[in-house]
């Protein structure tokens, strides 16, 4: 009896915490779209809260016309888990990713304009801006030509989603040359925070690039902001509402996180 209990008690909390990360992930959808990130193309997924080796993103559709039902399951391979509907053809990238990196919980992969420059030359993208610290102080250029060859520069498999997860290494993001970027973070909340402010990252380091010489974060720098950052805190929820109401998505808002510290970030 006692046993029952707690198993219905926890199918009942899994439950909740699979609905809320599905809610997040559909969120994050919208926000990216609204927020220029991703146009008709490009993703975001979500590691399985229960089951590790799984995770979740929508079926091939722009990212600001998903919803709950777009969402489909995928296992380990980045097949498909019992569902016939059309996956993104690069899903392989976040199969690779959670497979390689058991702390990553969420993935983007976008195509922003303004981090393509740094793909195709021998400038590496540093962060320069406060905001733009979470991309981390090394951000790799992954070329699939190196082990691929001449490709149509889509992550079509295991193999190829693979070699970018090693490029990825242990940094935050990876550059695609001539393609885009992959961005891998602890949480969904962090994973669009690194995405909307790594475009303008670039932006910024490309116009102080026409002015002279620049300078980027320091090391103790970009620890310091890491260092005070929570995905569920106040601070972060603070830009996540801003984010969710901008994309005409407030009223999917979970709850607001309790205040747990009265350390100011963002400024
Ligand atoms: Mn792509």
């Amino acid at each position: 009896m006692k046993e029952f209990f707690w198993r219905y008690l926890n199918a009942g909390m899994n439950k909740t915490t699979l609905d809320a990360v599905l809610n997040e992930l559909v969120l994050a959808n919208r926000i990216l779209a609204n927020e220029g990130v991703v146009d008709a193309y490009g993703h975001v997924s979500v590691r399985h809260p229960t089951k590790p080796e799984r995770f979740f993103m929508a079926r091939m559709r722009a990212p600001e016309l998903v919803e709950r039902g777009d969402l489909m399951e995928f296992g380990p391979d980045g097949q498909p888990v019992s569902d016939s509907r059309s996956p993104a053809v690069e899903r392989f990238i976040h199969g690779a990713i959670y497979e390689a990196r058991p702390d990553v919980q969420a993935v983007v992969h976008a195509h922003a304009e303004e981090i393509l420059p740094f793909g195709i030359t021998d400038v590496p993208l540093r962060p320069v801006i406060h905001s733009g610290s979470f991309i981390g102080r090394n951000v790799p250029v992954w070329d699939i030509a190196d082990n691929f060859g001449d490709t149509d520069l889509l992550v079509r498999d295991m193999s190829q989603g693979r070699d970018l997860a090693r490029c990825l290494g242990n940094n935050n993001v990876v550059l695609m040359r001539g393609h885009g970027f992959a961005a891998a973070a602890r949480s969904v909340i962090e994973a669009v925070r690194i995405s909307v402010y790594l475009p303008r990252n670039a932006r910024v380091q490309l116009a102080a690039m026409q002015i002279g010489k620049y300078k980027p974060l320091s090391d103790g720098e970009i620890a310091a902001r890491a260092a005070g950052y929570k995905p569920y805190s106040t601070q972060t929820w603070r830009a996540w509402e801003y984010w969710a109401n901008r994309a005409g998505c407030g009223h999917m808002l979970g709850e607001r996180p309790v205040s747990d510290t009265k350390k100011t970030e963002g400024g």
